[in-house]
C-alpha cells in the first residue's frame, strides 16, 4: 500500500517543528543565526535526534527554528512551504499550530505574527488545495496565556479554529492553564491540550475538565489508567472509560513519542491497543523536522507494526476530519471525497 497516495487529515503539527532544512539555511544566512550543521542533510540529521530520549532535549531543538521565524517574511515562507509539503503527502486538511510569543523576540507583535502566518497557510492553501486551519498555543512554561487566549479569540477570521497549551508537561500540569481555557470558551472557540505526554492520566482529566479540552494532544497515556493484558487493553479505568465513551479524539504522534523516549520501540507504543479497544484514534506527525516524519510515514509505522489495514487508516482519517475544529460544511465535503478515494484503494469502510 503506497500511504503517500491515500488522502490524509492532520489535526497535530507545529508550525515551528516542520520548517525544511534548507529553509533554516537560507533564513539562518538572512538573519546571521549559527546554526549546529550547515547542510541540509547534515542539520536534518540534527534535529532529528532519534536518541534525545527526553520531551525536554527534543524541545530544546525549537530554539534554533523560532530564531529564523521572527520576520513577516519568514513566517508567510514557512506556513505557505509547510502547507506545500503536507499537500506534496497527500494532506487533504491540516491544522497548523503555533505559539505567537516565541516569534516576537525581532520585534514583531503578536498579532502581526498570526496576520504573516495566516498569509502563508492561505497563499498555500490556495496553491494547493489542501485545507489549512490554524490553531494558536500558549507556552506552559510562559505566563501570558490569558494574552495568547485573548488573541487566539481575536484572530478566528484569519482561520484561527482553536487554542492549545503546549511545551514541557511535567511540572505544568493543564490546570493552571484553566482561566486561559475559560477565555477561550467564553467565545466559542475550540480547545485542545498538550496532556498525556509528558505527564499521565491527572494532566489528562484536568485538562477535560478544568480547561474544557475538545482533544487531547498526545493523550496517549490514559492508557496509565487502563490494565493490558498481553498487549491488549483489558480493562479502563474511569477516566480512560470517559475519554473512550464520550468520544476524546486522541492526536497521536508514534514517531514523536519515540524521539522523547516515551516508549522504546514502535512495538511498545500504544496506538494499536488504543485503536482496537475503540478510542478514537487519530495520527499526526508533530513535528516533522524533529522527527524527520511525514504523515505517510506515520501511517507507515501504524501499518507494518501495528496491524493497520486500509480500512482501519480509513477510519482514522475519516474520525481526524469529524475531529477538526474547521467548518463543517469544508470538512463535509472532503469526508465524501475521501471515502471515495478509499474505496478505490480497497476500503469496505
Ligand atoms: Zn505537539
Amino acid at each position: 500500500m503506497n500511504t503517500a497516495e491515500l488522502p490524509k487529515a492532520l489535526l497535530h503539527d507545529h508550525l515551528d517543528g516542520g520548517l525544511r532544512p534548507g529553509t533554516v539555511i537560507e533564513l539562518a544566512a538572512e538573519y546571521g543565526h549559527r546554526l549546529p550543521a550547515d547542510d541540509p542533510d547534515s542539520l536534518q540529521a540534527w534535529f532529528n535526534q532519534g536518541d534525545s530520549g527526553s520531551l525536554e532535549t527534543y524541545l530544546a531543538a525549537f530554539a534554533h527554528t523560532t530564531a529564523v521565524m521572527q520576520t513577516p517574511g519568514a513566517l508567510e515562507r514557512v506556513a505557505r512551504e509547510a502547507v506545500e509539503d503536507l499537500a506534496a503527502d497527500g494532506v487533504r486538511y491540516a491544522e497548523i499550530r503555533f505559539a505567537p510569543s516565541l516569534h516576537t523576540a525581532g520585534g514583531l507583535e503578536p498579532t502581526e505574527v498570526v496576520a504573516a502566518v495566516a498569509a502563508g497557510a492561505r497563499a498555500g492553501e490556495e496553491a494547493t488545495g489542501c485545507v489549512a486551519r490554524l490553531l494558536v498555543v500558549a507556552m506552559r512554561t510562559m505566563d501570558d496565556a490569558a494574552a495568547v487566549a485573548k488573541l487566539a479569540v481575536a484572530s478566528r477570521d484569519l482561520g484561527v479554529v482553536g487554542f492549545d497549551v503546549a511545551g514541557a508537561e511535567a511540572g505544568n500540569p493543564a490546570g493552571r492553564f484553566s482561566g486561559a481555557c475559560q477565555i477561550v470558551i467564553d467565545a466559542n472557540l475550540a480547545i485542545t491540550i498538550h496532556a498525556g505526554e509528558g505527564d499521565g492520566p491527572t494532566s489528562i482529566a484536568q485538562a477535560l475538565h478544568q480547561c474544557g479540552a475538545q482533544r487531547l494532544g498526545h493523550g496517549v497515556r490514559i492508557v496509565e489508567d487502563a490494565t493490558v493484558v498481553d498487549g491488549e487493553i483489558a480493562e479502563v479505568g474511569s477516566l480512560a472509560e470517559y475519554v473512550r465513551d464520550r468520544r476524546v479524539p486522541l492526536e497521536i504522534s508514534v514517531s514523536s513519542n519515540l524521539h522523547t523516549g516515551l516508549y522504546p520501540s514502535v512495538e511498545d507504543h500504544p496506538v494499536g491497543m488504543l485503536h482496537r479497544a475503540g478510542f478514537l484514534v487519530t495520527l499526526n506527525t508533530d513535528n516533522r523536522l524533529m522527527s524527520g516524519t511525514r504523515l505517510s510515514h506515520e501511517f507507515d509505522l501504524a501499518v507494518a507494526h501495528h496491524g493497520f489495514t486500509v480500512d482501519d487508516l480509513h477510519v482514522v482519517t475519516r474520525r481526524a476530519l469529524e475531529a477538526g475544529f474547521g467548518e463543517w460544511p469544508v470538512r463535509q465535503r472532503l469526508l465524501t471525497d475521501i471515502d471515495a478515494a478509499y474505496r478505490a484503494h480497497g476500503s469496505t469502510v
